[in-house]
């Protein structure tokens, strides 16, 4: 039988997959639940505004992945540099973190006693992680890089507001590696960037310039999509995946709803892009206990998005900043990505509410949000009450792979049970459980497209 590969999911890492392997001549399809495409990286649009999964921006360090998203807008996307602030007890602070920020702009105490702990942390804290090879929690990591003051004052709180549990159970991999700096390394670099006076960066990528198109972060995974049915993939939307059957035939069957029937197909190879827990509980023949066990143990922290629609403009110093103390984790202004998000004269203030599924922030309606977040908005100066005319919302179940201190573990036996298993792949953010933005997504993306393209 000629290679049928079914791809699981229609986000930004299926679609680049299907779209590389139906260019090297491979039959492929692609079931995605949703009623659109691009997952995490989509757009909803209605009645004129543009509402992204929290506003995201594209950018790489990648030139190979840089070149291939801005040929599929024929050069018309142009780069911005980054506008991220930090608003912490009413000032904005540098994010990520840096020696500038503590020094000269948290106020003169918080600088000094911040400076004194850091210098005590160097001289008597035992690191953990190098101390006995355990996995670095973010505790470990943020004591051992700032010390203890900032930790207790601005990653602590900051991490558990959105994590949602302690900084000692959380793994220092949940912080993305290229804002994982330390106070000694953005203070070298703000003395060599005194010294060079030039604008040397203190995180690399967090300085890349980034791209967003006109009408929302979604056209990208689109013309991705779009790329992919040119090249022969077939897209069906609305199709919930439910079970996986591997056949002796080296066939493998996929189950899916579709306006309330159960429909199948056969295929000659799975990848899979839909969270990794739930798609190891879809095998059959089921795996072994252990197996279903890790699979529990691994969990996803889900998202809300609360637009706020206005015809204020210019409201923020920045594009987004992030906040602490309150409901939402980051405020966006998307006038400030694209004016075109939302019709002439209006604007959306949007707020990013990290939450646990089946919360009460999640079980709350937009009205109750607005009613648990207006009165911070309005104390910061962002919105008054009758600063907002309409309210759009999008909620994501499984938006940020959660990195327990034990989850290595857990990940390594399901990938293991995967990897064992010729006919099955799995790829992206949920379907690999790793933290990671849609440049690197495409890239692993392309790259199992050529393994799979010199071995099926
Ligand atoms: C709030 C937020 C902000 C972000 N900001 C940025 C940013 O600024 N820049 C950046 O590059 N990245 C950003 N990211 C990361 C980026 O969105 C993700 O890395 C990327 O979109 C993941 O793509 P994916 O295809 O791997 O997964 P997904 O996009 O999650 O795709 C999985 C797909 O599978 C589908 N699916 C699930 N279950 C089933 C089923 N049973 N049957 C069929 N289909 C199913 C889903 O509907 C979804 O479409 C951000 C992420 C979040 C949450």
């Amino acid at each position: 039988m000629k290679s049928q590969i079914i791809v699981l999911g229609g986000g930004i890492s299926g679609l680049s997959l299907a779209w590389k392997l139906s260019s090297n001549g491979f039959q492929v399809t692609v079931l995605e639940k949703a009623k659109i495409v691009g997952g995490l990286a989509r757009t909803e649009r209605e009645n004129g505004y543009c509402m992204d999964v929290g506003p995201h921006s594209f950018f790489s360090e990648d030139a190979e992945i840089r070149d291939t998203v801005i040929n599929l807008f024929n050069n018309s996307l142009h780069p911005e540099p980054r506008r991220v602030k930090f608003y912490y007890q009413g000032k904005y602070l540098d994010y990520p973190l840096t020696a500038f920020s503590v020094l000269f702009q948290m106020g003169i105490i918080s600088g000094m006693r911040a400076g004194f702990s850091f210098l005590n942390s160097k001289l008597f804290f035992r690191n953990n992680y190098k101390s006995n090879n355990h996995e670095q929690s973010v505790e470990d990591w943020a004591i051992g890089s700032f010390g203890k003051h900032l930790y207790q004052t601005f990653f602590k709180p900051y991490t558990e507001q959105f994590w949602k549990i302690s900084c000692k159970e959380l793994s220092a991999r949940s912080i993305p590696a290229h804002t994982r700096t330390s106070f000694l390394n953005t203070l070298r670099l703000l003395v060599q960037k005194r010294l060079a006076k030039r604008g040397s960066s203190l995180v690399e990528r967090e300085m890349l310039p980034t791209y967003y198109p006109d009408t929302g972060y979604g056209e990208i995974p689109e013309r991705v999509a779009d790329a992919a049915v040119k090249a022969g993939t077939k897209i069906l939307k609305e199709c919930n995946v439910i079970e996986v059957e591997e056949l002796p035939d080296s066939t493998v069957v996929v189950r899916y709803e579709k306006n309330g029937e159960v429909k199948e197909m056969t295929g000659t190879h799975i990848v899979s892009t839909i969270p990794l827990n739930n798609f190891v509980k879809m095998l059959k023949p089921p795996p072994p206990y252990d197996v279903l066990v890790s699979a529990e143990k691994l969990d996803y922290r889900s998202f809300i998005a609360l637009g706020m629609v206005t015809e204020k403009q210019n409201i923020l110093n920045c594009s987004y900043m992030y906040v602490l103390n309150r409901p939402y984790n980051r405020i966006s202004e998307m006038n400030r990505f694209s004016p075109k998000t939302s019709p002439k004269g209006e604007n959306i203030i949007l707020l990013e509410i990290p939450c646990l599924m089946n919360s009460a922030a999640w079980n709350a309606t937009k009205e109750e949000l607005f009613e648990m977040c207006i009165g911070s908005l309005s104390k910061d100066g962002v919105l008054l009450p009758g600063d907002v005319k309409r309210l759009l919302i999008i909620k994501e179940p499984y938006a940020y792979p959660v990195y327990r201190i034990d989850y290595a573990a857990h990940l390594k036996k399901l990938s293991n049970y995967i990897n064992e298993r010729k006919m099955l792949s799995t790829l992206g953010r949920l379907g690999e459980f790793m933290y990671m933005d849609i440049d690197k997504c495409m890239k692993r993306a392309f790259t199992l497209a050529d393994k799979l393209s010199s071995t099926l």
